[in-house]
């Protein structure tokens, strides 16, 4: 059965954070990505061979730690280093934390250790005691608002006073990659824990939630299950979106978000996109997704980017001028989840160097990560950042029209696909409102004979390729 790496990385998170301080495991251990579990081999994607050999330098007692409680003493862990050249990713580096008296093995399957959260060994919940699986680090306190997300934080505030009372129940939040959806919903949840201590708080991610049930169907432990999920005052399922075309456990879903609704408890979900585009999921648990407030947050503006990095900073301790907090503004524009890996670099290069942060640093900085954020320049990526810079509508831009001033920022992007991703011509053609190659072969032609007779329209896209691949010198 699928054991969900996410899981069992956050329970590793857990025995870590016991160990290292809080700064320490903010820089070190939140930019690490969980990759998959196979056995007992938990693979962990790292942002560089530096970070790498930190971690290796610093930190095996305490990852050995945390690996033999949760997959044993045979456990072992692997690292994936996201190489600075190229888009592929070094192999694997095997890393084999041998026996050391006896591990506490934990049922892979099950992906919990702690029993009042286990559906298993169900007891009546103790507020208390119960593992909310939250992390204390988000809060509405470092959630910056800004237009990109002032709907959401402030719908977040108002469960949060009030969970189940409002009339945003089910509260849904949708967006894209790295919009803070996790930040918020967490937010909410530590709100609650913390001013009303007898409410019993769940955070799940869709991951999470199916293995559980999947493990109760195959043990024959619905009921407790079903029973487990009822306690709780306030549920959260983070992603839901995966859960599509998962029939049996939306079955169950569906049950327990009656339940919980019927009983005025709050639910919480987030998705990458509205309800209404949703693929793959039943009719009924789609139309209860609309119940109560959907609410989107969007891409952060240069505004909110600025505050977010301000913040990180200060939270950490560390002075950074105007010039360099607003040229990572401009610079990093692919998502905040980047944003934070370029400011984790920035904070370890400042501490490992011992310099200031100024402009130069930040440039030097910037650089060596940039073709990790560059191999994931997207198609969609590079179509909005071109239909932005030429003002044109992003659909009208992928689709159709004919019009001049809607072909030529199409075929600019085109250019780009063909410069910045791996696809051939005819899946660059499929991307544009399924045009054949031999079209996209004319649109790059076209961008390069415009650009050796028209000098405006040559550094135009010269700065889009600047933007797009992000080359700071
Ligand atoms: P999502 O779940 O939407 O993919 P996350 O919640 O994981 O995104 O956010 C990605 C990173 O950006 C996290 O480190 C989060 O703390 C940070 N972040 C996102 N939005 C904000 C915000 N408004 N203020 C401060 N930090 C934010
Ligand atoms: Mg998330």
């Amino acid at each position: 059965m699928e054991v969900s790496c996410g899981t069992v990385w956050n329970d590793c998170l857990e025995v870590i954070r016991e160990n290292v301080g809080e700064e320490n495991f903010n820089t070190w251990f939140k930019p690490i990505t969980p990759l998959r579990v196979d056995g007992d081999v938990l693979t962990i994607q790292v942002p560089s061979q530096f970070f790498y050999e930190w971690l290796e330098d610093n930190y095996v007692p305490v990852l050995k730690r945390a690996i033999h409680t949760v997959l044993g003493p045979t456990g072992r862990l692997e690292y994936s280093v996201v190489v600075d050249s190229g888009n592929q990713q070094a192999p694997a580096v095997s890393v084999n934390y041998p026996v050391n008296g006896a591990g506490n093995r934990r049922s892979a399957v099950n992906g919990f250790g702690n029993d009042d959260y286990s559906p298993f060994s169900y007891k009546a919940l103790n507020p208390h005691t119960v593992n909310s699986r939250l992390n204390a680090a988000y809060s509405f306190d470092n959630f910056v608002e800004g237009d990109c997300n002032r709907l959401a934080r402030s719908a977040g505030v108002a469960v949060a006073k009030k969970p189940g009372i409002t009339s945003f129940n089910p509260l849904m939040l949708y967006g894209g990659v790295g919009v803070g959806k996790t930040h918020l919903v967490q937010a909410i949840g530590n709100e609650i824990k913390s001013n009303m201590p007898s409410k019993v708080v769940l955070y799940v991610d869709q991951s999470d939630f199916t293995n559980q049930f999947l493990n109760a169907l195959q043990n024959h432990k619905l009921q407790d299950f079903q029973n487990f999920y009822q306690q709780v005052d306030l549920l959260i399922l983070d992603d839901v979106q995966f859960l599509a075309g998962r029939e049996k456990t939306q079955e169950m879903f569906f049950h327990i978000f009656n339940q919980l609704h019927q009983s005025g408890k709050q639910i919480i979900m987030t998705s990458d996109c509205p309800p209404r585009d949703m693929k793959g999921f039943q009719e009924r648990l789609l139309s209860r997704f609309k119940w109560g407030l959907t609410a989107d947050l969007q891409e952060p503006d240069f505004e909110t980017k600025l505050a977010i990095i301000n913040r990180k900073m200060q939270a950490d301790g560390i002075q950074i001028p105007t010039e360099v907090s607003e040229y990572l503004a401009y610079s990093v524009d692919t998502n905040l989840r980047d944003m934070e890996g370029v400011l984790n670099s920035l904070i370890f290069h400042a501490t490992l160097l011992k310099k200031e942060i100024d402009l130069e640093l930040a440039k030097e900085v910037l650089k060596n990560i940039i073709k990790e954020i560059q191999s994931d320049v997207s198609v969609d990526f590079i179509q909005k950042t071109v239909a932005e810079s030429f003002k044109v509508d992003l659909d009208a831009m992928k689709g159709k029209v004919k019009k001049r001033e809607i072909v030529i920022p199409r075929q600019v992007a085109m250019y780009f696909c063909k410069r910045y991703t791996q696809l051939t011509l005819a899946l660059i053609g499929e991307n544009f409102g399924g045009r054949d190659h031999s079209t996209v072969i004319h649109a790059l032609e076209s961008v390069e004979d415009m650009m050796k007779t028209d000098p405006n329209f040559k550094a135009t896209v010269d700065d889009l390729g600047k933007k797009l691949k992000m080359r700071v010198n």
